[in-house]
């Protein structure tokens, strides 16, 4: 007998303590283990397992596994994803590999496009995610890239599985005009739902100006920003502190999203934490990319690495700061290696960082997606919200994010990928019906 590929019930879940109300009970300090109520597709109820409580229809009993909602990646590529084996020898560092792909890029189709992205987008949705915001790269003030539209496309194909999202991740300078910047949001803001507008902000390309027009320019077209910001350790840099500070005089009403910071880690302690605290105020949403950060920063050929380049996570967790944690770059000149997997990015962030507790504080940073959007904070899970969960049948808490590979993932309650061992199974009972 296997256990149902739609479960009615699924008893006796782990879940992490942040997706748990406060007054969840608790045994040797670990939360009591929940049953979750599915029916439709959706989350009918969440409660602490009761071992006397009948349930009618299939169940399944998963022993203690560890549950999560269904993952979000707030980071990636897609347009450059997989490029990296047709590429020569590519120099160390974020701007060599800008200099690789501006090679590659001249060869781009929408054929190759597609058929990369989609790749990418099988590989994010057999990991078990249901929300992924990529960036693409956009070098024209008058033309959209080719990736654009793709992307577009992709969006609609996979809507019923993905939210995809797009951000136009344009260099700073093309801002510094600012009847260029208001074009730039205006061709960005036609392109359909999903879209926000990005920049690359950097200590190479720095212009307060340029980003005053970007925000102004988001502001006056109702669009929602996210930037690459301060990816470099250069102290100096100054794009994070500028943002905040832009934010609060335009009294900006989009959500913004900052994702890098790293030269928060190389500033002295007292500036960076002041920027932090700004930064809060704002507010803005932080999203840390550990792969490429480990790999691109503190880069070059010969020597070992002396820094870790990741922003401050953990001050900024503790002011309050939405931080989430994403994959970037995928097997392209940026990163040779990445699965779009989050719990690859989490996994490596935990050591980089020393992150404590990474299934019940930090799984939070991939499955956030209300801090991606503005508006009220929801906790995902609630009764109505889809059944979309992963189920991981060898990782524990204590261990996590290790063994973490294996899982069954449900989408709006249908297993999609992985399969139930048939221990879980325990009953598989038609759900009563009233007599007619
Ligand atoms: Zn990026």
């Amino acid at each position: 007998m296997h256990a149902s590929s739609a479960p009615d019930h699924i008893a006796r879940a782990r879940l992490p303590r942040w997706l748990l109300p406060p007054q969840w009970p608790t045994a040797s300090h670990q939360p009591e283990l929940a049953t979750l109520h599915l029916a439709h597709g959706k989350v009918q109820g969440v409660a602490p397992y009761d071992p006397t409580e009948a349930l009618q229809g299939a169940t399944w009993d998963v022993a203690g596994a560890l549950v999560l909602p269904g993952l979000v990646d707030a980071h990636t590529h897609l347009d450059k994803a997989f490029t990296l084996p047709r590429m020569g020898v590519v120099k160390p560092g974020l701007l060599g590999a800008i200099d690789a792909m501006m090679v590659d890029r001249q060869g781009w189709t929408e054929a190759d496009i597609h058929a990369r992205a989609s790749r990418a987008l099988q590989w994010a949705c057999d990991a078990g995610t249901v929300h992924l915001r990529t960036h693409c790269d956009w070098w024209e003030p008058d033309a959209q890239p080719l990736a654009w539209n793709v992307l577009h496309e992709l969006a609609h194909d996979w809507a019923d599985r993905i939210t995809l999202e797009r951000v136009s991740l344009i260099p700073l300078h093309l801002y510094a005009d600012r009847s260029t910047a208001m074009r730039l949001a205006a061709t960005v803001a036609a392109s359909g739902a999903g879209a926000l507008l990005g920049g690359f902000v950097h200590s190479t390309n720095w212009n307060p100006q340029a980003l005053r027009h970007l925000f102004e320019a988001a502001q006056h077209h109702g669009l929602d920003v996210d930037l690459h910001v301060d990816e470099e350790l250069n102290p100096g840099a100054q794009g994070l502190a500028t943002t905040a500070a832009l934010l609060q005089e335009l009294r900006f009403e989009g959500h913004v999203v900052c994702g890098h910071t790293c030269a928060l880690a190389a500033q002295d302690e007292a500036t960076a934490l002041a920027t932090l605290d700004a930064v809060a105020q704002a507010p803005i949403t932080l999203v840390t990319l550990p792969i490429t950060n480990l790999l691109l920063q503190d880069a070059t050929t010969g020597r070992t690495p002396r820094q870790r380049g990741l922003t401050l996570v953990k001050e900024a967790r503790a002011r309050g700061i939405p931080v989430l944690v994403a994959s970037d770059n995928v097997q392209d000149p940026f990163c040779p290696v990445g699965s779009f997997d989050p719990l690859e990015a989490l996994a490596t962030g935990v050591l980089a960082a020393q992150l404590d507790s990474p299934f019940d504080q930090w799984s939070e940073a991939l499955c956030r997606a209300d801090w991606l959007r503005q508006g009220a904070r929801a906790l995902p899970l609630q009764t109505g919200d889809a059944a979309d969960l992963l189920v991981f049948t060898q990782a524990d808490h204590w261990g996590f994010p290790s063994r973490s590979q294996a899982r069954v993932v449900l989408r709006q309650g249908r297993v999609t990928s992985g399969h139930a061992p048939a221990a879980w199974h325990v009953a598989d009972t038609q759900p009563q019906r009233s007599m007619a």
